[in-house]
């Protein structure tokens, strides 16, 4: 899309991580009550059997005897609970959503730090949805930390209404932008500044950073310049993505159970269907995996 792709050379981001082999193991600390999880499940499906049409119950609604429950360890640490439709699938081979609902890679979720790596830039890679947002006008006293005269030229006097598009980046997650106004669609492709005005500036930032190397990090800078490479686009043509930096591999997974223990379940299935060929072979690939892992392990303890 442009010829300096954004990006982040950030190798603690997950996208530039590999993806791990997750293990079967025990995990520290323990489930959580299931009747507590249960209670949550069966909210969650009285609240949509409420708002959708019974027809389309079958389809939307999970029951919560389907429900297979799972410890999940993250590669930062953290353990988390999930659920999966049956007891196969394992959830590092699944998809989960990230903070728009929009699909993370298969095995990754999303855990938020406060020392996560800074949000890498992405190209915008789809444009979707628009919305209006109203802002009232803002307080003649700046906010702590701004100047005042600054604060005079960015002051909105009146209430004003901005547009905003959602936005799929490169990397698959979804955030919002700005769009330089009400009436600018994405084929209209950004705004731009003219040569001089960008010889300007460069000139003007170049000299700035030669005065003060410490004051902005070198993302900043080589996002600025590649701004200012492209005539200072508005709307930007790469964001800051907040997912990236929250997510995190699955690195291993213990069973909990069945959210409803079987032998409660409601008789709706007299006679349950043999596992298939297929599930047996991966549940035979799974043990021979955790019984190879074991041997290096014993391998390495006896050298
Ligand atoms: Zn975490
Ligand atoms: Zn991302």
């Amino acid at each position: 899309m442009t010829n300096h792709p954004a990006g982040g050379d950030d190798s603690r981001d997950a996208i530039s991580r590999p993806a791990p082999t997750p293990e079967l193991r025990s995990l520290p600390g323990r489930a959580r009550p299931r009747k507590e999880v249960l209670r949550k499940v069966e909210e969650a499906n009285a609240e949509l059997r409420e708002r959708l049409p019974s027809a389309l119950w079958p389809l939307m609604v999970t029951e919560a005897e389907q429900y297979y429950r799972w410890r999940v360890q993250l590669d930062c640490g953290c353990v988390d609970e999930v659920l999966t439709l049956g007891e196969e699938r394992l959830p590092s081979e699944r998809q989960w959503r990230g903070p728009e609902h929009e699909w993370l890679q298969k095995g990754q979720m999303v855990c938020v730090h406060d020392d996560a790596p800074p949000a890498p830039y992405r190209d915008i890679a789809e444009w979707g949805e628009r919305r209006e947002v109203t802002f009232p006008a803002d307080p003649v006293e700046p906010d702590d930390g701004m100047d005042p005269q600054t604060w005079a030229v960015l002051r909105h006097d009146e209430p004003h209404t901005s547009a905003f598009w959602k936005v799929t980046l490169a990397c698959g997650h979804i955030t919002d932008t700005i769009a330089p106004d009400l009436g600018w669609k994405p084929e209209d492709g950004p705004r731009l500044c003219s040569v001089k005005r960008v010889a300007e500036m460069t000139k003007e930032w170049e000299e700035y950073w030669a005065s003060n190397p410490t004051e902005q990090s070198p993302r900043e800078r080589e996002h600025m310049r590649r701004m200012l490479s492209q005539r200072w686009p508005t709307p930007e043509p790469e964001c800051r993505c907040y997912t990236c930096c929250f997510v995190h591999w699955i690195v291993a997974y213990q069973r909990v159970g069945w959210l409803v223990p079987r032998k409660a379940a409601p008789k709706r299935r007299q006679s349950p269907k043999p596992p298939s060929r297929a599930a047996l072979q991966r549940r035979l690939q799974q043990a021979e995996a955790e019984a190879e892992r074991l041997r290096s392990q014993l391998a390495d303890l006896d050298q």
